[in-house]
């Protein structure tokens, strides 16, 4: 069996029920998002909006699109429309924005808000605090095309497994006290993305729906 569809079947063949792989093709030619949706892989990841578009009009349109990177608001008409779910929404200004694309296309997008939870200080993300205070101050009415489907965090780059443990499982808490105050009785909030090629065992034991997975999958990039 060629290598892409190996990768693809030893990830598989240990997902619980309730957990999608995400295949995070990034950087990888169109050819070999070809060769994983053949092995039946039919979720995929990109992270740059220019690339994303390039290879999306390449492909097999029963691919379900998700757009996982970190999304400038000059690229959001890129972006809307083509993606199934945005997973990385990280600022108000980045919800205005695509709600603003969203209603002049009369569609609703389905986003996760990106929160951080690393103690490194590059990546992006509202912080817990700053997540509750939307809620709290219903931001959310204000972006009605929006729709809010989960949230989805990072770990720390670390070997320390306890440390990724731990922020795992704080956002799994952030999200099930969400879910439970402003989400209660309905489904679409369900959604938890966490994990990648180096921590998604520990991701899936505490809680994810979610993995994106690129380089077990793909190889280096
Ligand atoms: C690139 C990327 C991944 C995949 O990372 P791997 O370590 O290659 O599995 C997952 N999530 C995001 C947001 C990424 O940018």
């Amino acid at each position: 069996m060629p290598a892409i569809a190996q990768h693809i079947q030893q990830i598989n063949d240990t997902l619980p029920a309730g957990v999608r792989l995400v295949a995070v093709s990034k950087t990888h030619p169109a050819s070999c998002v070809q060769e994983a949706y053949e092995a039946g892989q039919h979720i995929f990841g990109e992270s740059r909006p220019q690339e994303f578009a390039q290879k999306a009009a390449l492909l097999p349109s029963g691919i379900e699109w998700h757009f996982i990177g970190h999304l400038q608001t000059n690229k959001v008409k890129q972006v809307v429309g083509l993606a199934r779910l945005i997973h990385a929404v990280d600022s108000e200004r980045l919800l205005l924005e695509i709600e603003k694309e969203a209603a002049k296309r009369a569609l609703h997008v389905a986003c996760l808000l990106q929160v951080h939870i690393a103690t490194e200080e590059a990546k992006f993300g509202f912080s817990p605090d700053e997540l509750q205070h939307l809620f709290a101050q219903n931001f959310f009415i204000h972006t009605p095309h929006v729709q809010l489907a989960g949230l989805m965090g990072m770990a720390t780059n670390t070997g320390d497994h306890q440390q990724v443990r731990c922020e795992f499982r704080g956002l799994k808490q952030l999200f099930d006290r969400i879910k439970q105050t402003y989400f209660a009785g309905e489904t679409p909030f369900c959604e938890l993305s966490m994990g990648m090629s180096g921590d998604y065992r520990i991701a899936i034991d505490e809680g994810s729906t979610l993995i994106r997975i690129g380089t077990a999958i793909f190889g280096q990039r």
